[in-house]
């Protein structure tokens, strides 16, 4: 039986890894694979993480299952940190499950929105986080995209991606990512996030909204502006959120899945429906990545010591993509690169075209994926003068 597979294509990110792994120039810069790195070039585990885990070490009375839905502690936490004192939580519309990250967070919604409506086709940004389009097919809906980035000017497509979602049917769900678009790093503005919102209610489509960096854009509640703006208008809506970037949980695989719904009479539908989708791919979720973010809200002293450490990636990130400007016209580049601190997050395009990327990876040892998508906690101070003078040269 197993004669019939056919081979499957590694993930370009994962190859590109692989390659920069083996690659034995000492000068090589990674600024393919979306995970923060610090000035050193390492992700480290965060002080609060390890404090968090030192007194769960001693707290920890059993190993014996959490339940479908996961830490129920935790679960709180991060509807607070996502909504902040909202009316949906106030109303009791809204139920979580902590889920396998943030991956495991939108596999779960496909399943949900596939047993809620198994004709829904599901719209995803052009371009998105490739995994998007995989994991929803792969659950069995249809994926169709709405115009999002302009490669030409760098910003959105605002008037072609309101045209698309003008033709999105009622039954139908609108994928949009909170901040810190991947890959593009461009997000709606709160105009934008409004013009959004009044779509939704006029054509009847349901938004899933995916966070997977909240704090990294511009702050903690500054990155959900939109997403509590839609959800104070909208009746109902799936909500996607990860601590693998702000928490650097990455490896603990811990995420969570939200359900709006338009009054709390729907609530226990909704619960027993996302819990029976649940059951049905990994029955329970693992445990210690949710307890160690529950102990580290749960204490106002671990709570402020994470504010600083996300404060300081999110600045050093934002910092970095004012200094590749910087670097790049002192190296005498004529282009305009001011896009770089319009955008927000891990990533920019840098819109250089495939020989450039390819040349960089050959003469330089730089490390990007084929769009150009660059991961910009990659560079710091030892790399960023090589990597903005290798720029240049290719873009003679
Ligand atoms: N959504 C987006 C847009 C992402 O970029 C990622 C991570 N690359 C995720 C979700 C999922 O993250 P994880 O499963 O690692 O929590």
């Amino acid at each position: 039986m197993f004669s019939r597979l056919q081979p499957v294509a590694t993930d370009p990110i994962l190859g590109l890894m692989a390659a920069y792994k083996e690659d034995p120039n000492p000068l090589k810069v990674d600024l393919g694979v979306g995970v923060y790195k610090d000035e050193a070039g390492h992700t480290a585990v965060l002080e609060c993480v390890k404090k968090a885990e030192k007194l769960r070490l001693d707290l920890e009375d059993s190993k014996t299952y959490i339940g479908m839905a996961g830490d129920l502690s935790f679960n709180a936490h991060i509807e607070k940190l996502a909504f902040g004192p909202h009316k949906v939580l106030l109303e009791g519309r809204t139920t979580t499950a902590h889920t396998p990250g943030g991956t495991g967070a939108l596999r779960v919604a496909a399943e949900f929105i596939k047993k809620a409506n198994p004709d829904a086709t599901i719209w995803v940004t052009s371009p998105t986080w490739a995994n998007h389009i995989s994991m929803f097919q792969a659950a069995g809906l249809k994926v169709k995209e709405y115009a999002y980035y302009d490669y030409d000017t760098k910003g959105l497509k605002e008037d072609a991606m309101f045209a698309d979602l003008a033709t999105v049917p009622a039954g139908d769900v609108v994928l949009v990512h909170a901040c810190c678009h991947n890959p593009s790093g461009m997000d709606l503005n709160f105009a934008q996030w409004q013009k959004f919102t009044a779509l939704a209610k006029e054509r009847g489509f349901t938004p899933l909204v995916d966070m997977a960096y909240q704090g990294f854009g511009l702050g903690l509640d500054e990155d959900t502006q939109g997403l509590r703006y839609l959800a104070n208008e909208v009746e109902e809506l799936i909500l996607c959120t990860s601590c693998s970037k702000n928490f650097g949980l990455y490896r603990e695989r811990i995420g969570a899945v939200s359900v709006v719904v338009d009054s709390n009479k729907m609530l226990e539908t909704a619960r027993t429906n996302l819990l029976a989708v649940v059951r049905s791919i990994y029955s329970m979720p693992p445990a210690h990545g949710a307890i160690i973010v529950s102990h580290i809200l749960d204490s106002a002293e671990l709570t402020a010591l994470w504010h600083q450490e996300l404060a300081v990636m999110r600045n050093r990130i934002n910092d970095y993509r004012q200094l590749i400007i910087d670097k790049l016209q002192a190296e005498g580049v004529q282009q305009d690169f001011s896009f770089i601190t319009k955008q927000h997050g891990m990533f920019s395009f840098l819109g250089i075209n495939k020989e450039q990327i390819e040349r960089l990876r050959k003469e330089f040892s730089i490390y990007m994926v084929g769009s150009s998508r660059v991961s910009i906690a990659g560079l710091n101070h030892s790399n960023i003068d090589y990597f903005a003078k290798a720029v240049a040269t290719v873009l003679k």
